[in-house]
C-alpha cells in the first residue's frame, strides 16, 4: 500500500536518470554513464507550485520528463495521487500508466514547435480526448470551453497554428495540456520562448488557472524573477542534484548555498540606482561520467576546504534548525551569502 502525507499530490524520493555511455565497434560495451538525475527527492503539496531552477544541463528538464515517463528513470520512486488512488509512476505500463498520465500534464517550452502546423486548433487540443476515447460531439464541446478558459475565442478553433501569436500558441498549449481535467501540470520554462511583453500574460493565466482548478504545478525555469513570481516553494538544482530547497522568499533573500547565492547574483535589481552584484563563477563544471566523490561544486566554489573534496554533503538545514531549508553544503547556515531582497 503506497502512502504519502495528505496534503501532497507528488512525492520523488532519489530519482536518477543516467545514460549509459557505449564504446566498440557495435557499441556492447558500456563505459560509463552520464548522471543526468542523479537522486533528486521533493515534494510538492496539492494547488501549489514547485519552481526547479540551475543552469542549462543542471538536470530539470530530464528530471520533468521522469516524472510524466516520457523517459524512464533509472532508479528512485515517483508517488502521484491521482483520481483512482496513489501510484508509483515509476512502475507503471500499460493503460494504467496511460490513466495516470490524464491526471499529469505537461506544457512545453516552445509554443512554435509543439503545435502540429498541419492541424487545425480543434484537433489539437483534442488529441488527448481522442487518445482516451472521448466521443466527437463531447471532444468538440470540451475544446470550445478550453478555449474560453485560456482566453480565447471558440471560433479560432478550426484555424491553424500559424495563425496565433506565440502568446496564443502558448495559451493553445495550456487548453491542450487542461483536456483531461489534471490535477498537476508540469511546466517546462513555458514563457522563455516568449516577448517579455507577453510572458506577464501567460504567467498570469497560468496563475488564474490555479485559483479556479485547484491546480499544482511543476515549473521549469531558469530566469529567477519569473521562479519567484509564480513558485511557493523552489529546489536548486545543479549537475544532477537538489543543492537547495525551500519556501521561495527564505531561498531568494537568505540563500544558504553558495551557488544559489552566485545565481541570484544574476537577478536584475528593478531599481535603476542600485548597485549591481555579479558574482562571476570561475572554474569547470565537473565532467558528469562519473560518480562525484566530494562537493560537485567544489571546483568552482569560492568557499571550498579539505573536507568539500573528501565528503559528499547531504541535502540538510546544516547549522540552522530548520527543517524547510535544506542545502547539500557543509557549511550551510554558517557562510555569509547574499541573497536579493
Ligand atoms: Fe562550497 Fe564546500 Fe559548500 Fe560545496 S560543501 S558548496 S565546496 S563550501
Amino acid at each position: 500500500m503506497l502512502s504519502m502525507p495528505d496534503d501532497c499530490i507528488l512525492q520523488v524520493t532519489d530519482l536518477k536518470k543516467h545514460f549509459p555511455i557505449e564504446a566498440g565497434f557495435f557499441r556492447r560495451k558500456k563505459i560509463g554513464a552520464v548522471r543526468a538525475v542523479d537522486g533528486v527527492s521533493f515534494s510538492v503539496e496539492t494547488g501549489r507550485t514547485l519552481g526547479l531552477v540551475g543552469e542549462s544541463g543542471c538536470g530539470k528538464t530530464t528530471t520533468a520528463r521522469a516524472i510524466l515517463r516520457a523517459l524512464d528513470p533509472t532508479s528512485g520512486s515517483v508517488l502521484f495521487r491521482t483520481r483512482e488512488g496513489i501510484v508509483d509512476m515509476v512502475k507503471l505500463k500499460g493503460p494504467a500508466l496511460k490513466g495516470a498520465r490524464a491526471d499529469m500534464q505537461m506544457v512545453f517550452q516552445d509554443p512554435y514547435s509543439s503545435l502540429n502546423p498541419r492541424l487545425p486548433i480543434m484537433d489539437i487540443i483534442a488529441e488527448p480526448l481522442k487518445a482516451h476515447g472521448y466521443p466527437k460531439k463531447e471532444r468538440e464541446e470540451r475544446v470550445k470551453e478550453l478555449l474560453s478558459l485560456v482566453g480565447l475565442r471558440p471560433e479560432y478553433a478550426r484555424r491553424y497554428p500559424h495563425s496565433f501569436s506565440g502568446g496564443q500558441r502558448q495559451r493553445i498549449g495550456v487548453a491542450r495540456a487542461l483536456a483531461l481535467r489534471p490535477a498537476l501540470i508540469v511546466a517546462d520554462e513555458p514563457v522563455s520562448a516568449l516577448d517579455v511583453s507577453v510572458q506577464a500574460q501567460v504567467l498570469n493565466l497560468l496563475l488564474d488557472l490555479q485559483d479556479r482548478l485547484g491546480l499544482s504545478f511543476v515549473f521549469i525555469g531558469h530566469d529567477l524573477s519569473v521562479v519567484r513570481y509564480l513558485c511557493d516553494t523552489v529546489a536548486v538544482m545543479y549537475l544532477g542534484k537538489i543543492v537547495e530547497l525551500a519556501a521561495v522568499d527564505a531561498l531568494y533573500e537568505e540563500p544558504r548555498h553558495p551557488y544559489t547565492s552566485t545565481l541570484l547574483s544574476a537577478v536584475p535589481d528593478a531599481d535603476p540606482h542600485a548597485p549591481w552584484r555579479r558574482d562571476i563563477v570561475k572554474g569547470e563544471v565537473t565532467g558528469d561520467e562519473r560518480e562525484i566523490v566530494g562537493c560537485s561544486f567544489e571546483p568552482r566554489c569560492p568557499y571550498a576546504q579539505e573536507i568539500c573534496r573528501n565528503q559528499t554533503p547531504e541535502l540538510s538545514s546544516g547549522t540552522v534548525q530548520d527543517s524547510t531549508h535544506l542545502a547539500a553544503c557543509h557549511f550551510a547556515g554558517a557562510l555569509d551569502l547574499e541573497g536579493v531582497s
